[in-house]
Formats: structure tokens, C-alpha cells, sequence
């Protein structure tokens, strides 16, 4: 079976926890403190917190910013739900906006077109762009809207560790950039997120959050508000610190597998049964998703493909379809067709091209007339 994707555990690695392990520093400790500086010279920002998920980054990040009841967060309608979970565990409540069918990242124009008409009881306080599947959105013109708007940017930078775009790693200049490592992103610790900030002011924030929201004084512990345990364990944090290293090396395998698929799917595409997404330099591929086209029954195709022993899933949610956080303030059109017709292929840096013709001619036989 050719997988859709895996992880990449060295033996460092492994040993790396071992150690740990026999050390008896199970929580919080050297290795989470080693990964945190190690983090935060990769990103080139100022402060890296970890945390225990990708989803408790978003969930710390939030309320380090005071987001909650009464207040409302624009989100994008073709995300894991996860996004808007975050926002709506904080008492906020989620505004769905519709994407890009290209990058499958938040539009521009339907951001600028909600804040505009926005007349809901709630308050606008933030914008959370995500990052999907590595396609960093555009920054630039959301970064504008956020300063014209006095809005905050909590970005779900949960596939996007080292995605970049023309400012940078994402994560180096952001108020809070939100990362994974969860089994499914490029760089894992089972379960696991750190993110980073650019404000010493949050950063600390953000840490007694993470931790009961204490503080050690001279005096002793010191306990400021109520607060979470999302804590990295220092075993998840051996694990990182030892991938990390490797990672660009990866992203660039990656991007070499990507240009087998570009090519390889070139006639699908030109005979209409499937969309690529655009990729710029800077996206970090943690996930290759095409777009079927809509006479295609997305379930048929995996099954087939299954038979063929490819493994391949849907891509991700429209959480407008999903119902639990209303509907989006103007209509959102191509994150339910995403949702319903994307589909990822296998992506991982221990696949070679041969691996990605096996995959196209599968997609050819499956998807013939
Ligand atoms: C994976 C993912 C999350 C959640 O991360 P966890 O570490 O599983 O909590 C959030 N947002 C997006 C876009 C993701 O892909």
C-alpha cells in the first residue's frame, strides 16, 4: 500500500527520547526548552512557546489576546474544524469566510467585503488566516486589513512550518503563528504545537497560560488566572529538536515530488477531470490536494484508488457544511466545493518520482471515460 503519508522518525530521534526517558525530566525541561530556542532561530522571531497540539496554540493564542465573549473571529470556510473550534472554545464566535480556489486560502476580497458589511452584535477582533496545506495566504493585503481595522492575527500556521513568502518563514514577524506536529504535518511529536510570537509581551502571556497560569517569583509560585495545562512533555520535544534539522531538506524533496505530479497529472488537467493547486516556492507541501472535477464522485475515486494500493482522502472541511458555527456572514461558494471534491495523494519525502507515476497512472485508469 502506498500510503498517503508518514512520518520520518531517525534513530537520533528515537535515541533522543530514550534518553529522555531514563533522565526522569518528563514534563516542560531541557529537551522543550533546546526545541524552543532551536524553533525560534529557524523561524527568526523572537519567542517560540510549546504547547501540547496545534489546536491549544490556537486556543492559548486567543486568550493571550483576551478574545472571548462578544467578540467574533474571521476564519476560512475550507479549514480543519480545529480553526474554528479554537475561536468558539474562547466564547467568540467564528465568522466563516469563503477561499481561494487556487491556494485554497482566506479571499482577500471576501475578508475585505465581510468586515465591511459586518453589523452582527458581536465585536470583530481578529482575523484567522490558515495557512492550508503549507500555502502561505496572503499576508501582505490581510496584514493591511488588520492595521486599518484594528484587527488581530492569529494565524493557523498548522501545516506551514517552514512555508514562506516574500517577508519570510511564516512565523517570523506574526503576532502569533500557530504550528502542528501532529503524525499527519512534515515535522511530528505525536501530539504537539508551539507558537510563535514576535511580542515579549504575549510570549509571556502565552507561557503562564500553558501552565496554570503561574509564575515563579522569588517568593515561590505565584498563580495570575485561570488558566490551561497544554505543556509539551520534554520526550515530544527530544523528538522534534532531533527532526527539525532535516526539515528543509524535506520541503525540498517535496517540491521535486510535486513537479513529478505536475507533470505526471498534465493531461488530466488538460482534458478537464482535474485541478492542481498553484504552488509558489515558498509552500511547504505538507499536503498535495487536486480538485476533481465535479462529475466525479469523490468516495469512488479513493475506493478505486484503495484497490490499486494507493491511499488517498479528502482534503479538508467546509465548516459552513458541518453547521456548528452558523453560516458564513456573505456566501461562501468554493470551500464547499473543495471540501467535496478535493482530494490529497500521497506526499511524503520518502516517496521517489516512481512512486508518483504509479500514483498518476492510477489516477488516469481511475478517472478514464
Ligand atoms: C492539523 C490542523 C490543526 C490541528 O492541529 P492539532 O495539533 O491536531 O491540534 C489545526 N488547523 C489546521 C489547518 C490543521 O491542519
Amino acid at each position: 500500500m502506498l500510503k498517503l503519508s508518514q512520518p520520518n522518525i531517525s534513530e537520533e530521534a528515537i535515541a533522543g527520547v530514550v534518553d529522555v526517558l531514563r533522565s526522569g525530566y518528563l514534563v516542560h525541561g531541557p529537551e522543550s526548552e533546546a526545541f524552543e530556542v532551536a524553533l525560534a532561530e529557524y523561524l527568526g522571531c523572537h519567542s517560540v512557546i510549546l504547547v501540547s497540539s496545534g489546536t491549544a496554540a490556537l486556543h492559548v493564542s486567543l486568550l493571550a489576546m483576551d478574545i472571548g465573549p462578544g467578540d467574533a473571529v474571521l476564519v476560512p470556510d475550507f479549514t480543519f474544524p480545529a480553526s474554528a473550534n479554537a475561536i468558539a472554545l474562547t466564547g467568540a464566535r467564528p465568522v466563516i469566510v469563503d477561499v481561494e480556489p487556487s491556494s485554497y486560502t482566506i479571499s482577500v476580497a471576501a475578508l475585505e467585503d465581510t468586515i465591511r458589511c459586518w453589523d452582527g452584535p458581536e465585536i470583530l477582533k481578529g482575523i484567522m488566516p490558515v495557512h492550508e496545506f503549507g500555502a502561505v495566504a496572503d499576508m501582505g493585503k490581510i496584514g493591511a486589513l488588520a492595521s486599518q481595522y484594528s484587527l488581530r492575527i492569529i494565524e493557523d500556521a498548522a501545516c506551514a512550518l517552514g512555508a514562506r513568502d516574500a517577508g519570510g518563514k511564516v512565523g517570523k514577524t506574526s503576532e502569533a503563528a500557530c504550528f502542528s506536529f501532529h503524525p499527519r504535518k512534515t515535522l511530528t511529536t505525536g501530539e504537539g504545537g508551539a507558537i510563535a510570537t514576535s511580542s515579549l509581551e504575549l510570549a509571556d502571556r502565552m507561557r503562564r497560560l500553558r501552565n496554570h497560569g503561574m509564575e515563579r517569583t522569588a517568593a515561590g509560585m505565584r498563580f495570575m488566572e485561570p488558566a490551561t495545562n497544554y505543556r509539551m512533555t520534554n520526550f515530544q520535544a527530544a523528538l522534534g529538536l532531533r527532526q527539525l534539522p532535516h526539515l528543509d531538506e524535506w520541503i525540498g524533496k517535496r517540491h521535486r515530488l510535486y513537479r513529478s505530479y505536475q507533470n505526471g497529472l498534465a493531461s488530466l488537467v488538460a482534458e478537464g477531470k482535474l485541478v492542481v493547486p498553484r504552488i509558489e516556492t515558498g509552500h511547504s507541501l505538507q499536503t498535495f490536494m487536486v480538485v476533481l472535477a465535479s462529475r466525479f464522485d469523490r468516495a469512488e475515486v479513493i475506493h478505486a484508488l484503495r484497490e490499486r494500493g494507493i491511499e488517498s482522502n479528502l482534503g479538508a472541511q467546509s465548516l459552513s457544511a458541518i453547521g456548528l458555527y452558523g453560516k458564513p456572514f456573505l456566501p461562501s461558494i468554493n470551500g464547499g466545493v473543495l471540501a467535496d471534491k478535493g482530494l490529497a495523494l500521497p506526499m511524503f519525502e520518502q516517496l521517489d518520482e516512481n512512486d508518483i507515476s504509479v500514483v498518476c497512472d492510477a489516477m488516469a485508469a481511475v478517472l478514464a471515460d
